[in-house]
């Protein structure tokens, strides 16, 4: 028992603490089962459970949510293919529950993630919640205490996940919470203190990952609590009560320090018991191999772990995935650079050389893709502040650039007339380039042409890659056509399609009916 000795008035802290306390005995019934709660007049309430008429809609098949991961996600393709099964079950299994199915003896495909920081995680996991169209909470575990008064509490998340969803309880209900760093409230093998507050996160949360009611309204939520009273008082009925937890998904993911090298050890003592060669392929990627003994042994509880069956494992990105991330995802940081620049109707066009250059660096950074924000952040500092209040209104960013950005803006301001034209000449060759690439017919710019072209988005105060968006906005659909009609893929555009692209286009149209392939 605790002992209460009067050591007068209580701190602001204290008493909050006190009163919260208090709420939560009066206000909050732990254990309650749905059917038994019971508002101030004593009409039954049914919590918010996942209704059956759900607009809840869920159709995709696990190569489709691959697909929509390969856009934006380079490498990690094991992880890809086993979350989009895992993701896929579980939305199907909600869905099966709407239309009444018995799902009994269904368990929830809650995941863990292990890998380094920056290989994308996070960014997998929020971009098949963006797919599927669930709300998405990410916290750190070590936010969290036992008691949720220092620190967190982690009903919290699933508050969050209302807040995410504008206040729809019922789309909070198939939400995605993410918990990273969970590999630091491991206790016991690691020795990092932390034994008991870890554990009794570890116990918080494996109640909230099977199925408990959470209270919608946090008992440390004075004001909320005070309204909650009020609105019972007068008579109104509460306001959602409680959030349901059996649909909502669980990650855990953290970097691991120290597992791999107990999955190496306990595949040697295995191999040996078996009489086979030590080490071999198994000590390669042998994290894959991970099992749930050795999450025990790196000091998880085995009924917090049991509740994890999915593992999946990222891996390290090495200079070439970065390269590649910069160039090909579609969430590269690329775009945002060169959207934040065209805020001044600045044209930023990063060179092949020199995006292998920020890839480089940003690997000696060793923070995964995070190095490449870090690097780029680095590079462009000089050039965001000097070229708005320029006339420069195009630069290209090479090896040299991202080496020496100071060295790069001062040539840049030196010679902008002629690396104006030099690189317009480029962005339109890029284009040209890109319009080949999605439409698969072959579009070429004369000299004279890519020039003039520089000129109408010049006297039109826009970009070039706009200019020619829109400039050629139906080339795409009349070409189709041309190549259809002629066989002919490749197509030389000169001055006179720049002055009157919607004329040449369709005498090429029309010329076309008239000599089709035979
Ligand atoms: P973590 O693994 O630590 O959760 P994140 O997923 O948050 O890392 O990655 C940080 C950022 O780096 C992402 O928002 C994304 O822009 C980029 N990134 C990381 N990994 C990849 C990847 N494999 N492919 C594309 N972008 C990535």
């Amino acid at each position: 028992m605790e002992k209460h000795i009067w050591n007068g008035p209580p701190s602001p802290e204290e008493f909050q603490r006190q009163m919260a306390q208090f709420i939560k005995q009066h206000f909050q019934k732990p254990g309650v089962q749905p059917s038994e709660e019971v508002d101030h007049a004593g009409v039954s309430q049914e919590p918010q459970r996942p209704p059956r008429e759900s607009g809840f809609q869920f159709d995709k098949t696990p190569r489709e949510v691959k697909q929509h991961l390969d856009r934006f996600v380079i490498q990690q393709d094991q992880a890809k293919k086993v979350l989009s099964v895992a993701m896929c079950d579980h939305y199907h299994h909600v869905r099966q529950c709407m239309d009444g199915r018995d799902t009994q003896n269904y368990s929830k495909q809650n995941i863990i993630l292990i890998g380094p920081t920056g290989v994308g995680k996070t960014y997998l996991i929020r971009s098949i919640a963006e797919l599927i169209g669930v709300p998405f909470v990410k916290a750190d575990a070590t936010k969290f205490s036992e008691t949720g008064y220092v620190g967190g509490d982690v009903e919290d998340l699933v508050r969050e996940l209302v807040r995410r969803a504008d206040g729809d309880v019922e789309r909070a209900q198939y939400g995605i919470i993410y918990i990273d760093e969970i590999d630091k409230i491991a206790s016991a093998a690691q020795g990092t203190g932390r034994d008991v507050s870890g554990r009794g996160v570890q116990t918080n949360l494996l109640k909230l990952m099977e199925e408990t009611e959470v209270p919608a309204r946090s008992p440390q939520d004075i004001a909320g609590q005070m309204q909650a009273m009020m609105e019972m008082q007068q008579g109104g009925r509460k306001s959602a009560s409680t959030i349901n937890t059996r649909h909502i998904l669980f990650i855990v993911s953290g970097a691991f320090e120290g597992l791999e090298a107990l999955v190496r050890r306990r595949i040697r003592n295995t191999s040996i018991g078996f009489g086979r060669a030590q080490g071999g392929a198994a000590s390669e990627n042998c994290l894959e191999e991970v099992n749930t003994r050795d999450f025990i042994e790196f000091g998880f509880d085995p009924e917090f772990i049991g509740r994890l069956p999915v593992r999946v494992v990222c891996q390290r990105l090495g200079k070439e995935d970065l390269y590649s991330i910069l160039k090909n995802s579609e969430g590269s940081i690329i775009h945002q650079y060169e959207l934040s620049f065209s805020a001044y109707g600045i044209e930023v066009l990063f060179e092949a050389d020199g995006m292998k250059r920020i890839a480089e660096l940003a690997a000696e950074e060793g923070t995964g893709a995070r190095g490449l924000m870090t690097v780029c952040e680095r590079v462009f500092r000089e050039f965001k502040f000097e070229l708005p209040s320029t006339r420069v209104r195009r630069f290209s960013v090479t090896r040299e650039v991202v080496d020496d950005p100071a060295a790069g803006v001062a040539l840049l301001l030196a010679e902008h007339e002629h690396s104006e034209v030099a690189v317009g000449r480029q962005l339109v060759h890029q284009f040209a380039q890109r319009f080949t690439e999605t439409h698969g017919i072959q579009i070429r710019f004369s000299d004279s042409a890519a020039d003039l072209v520089i000129e109408k988005a010049r006297a039109a105060g826009q970009a070039v890659r706009e200019f020619c968006g829109n400039h050629f906005k139906d080339f795409q659909y009349g070409l189709k056509l041309v190549s259809q009609n002629t066989g002919n893929l490749e197509f030389l555009i000169d001055t006179s399609c720049v002055h009157a692209p919607d004329k040449v286009l369709s005498d090429w149209v029309v010329a076309s009916y008239r000599s089709p392939i035979s």
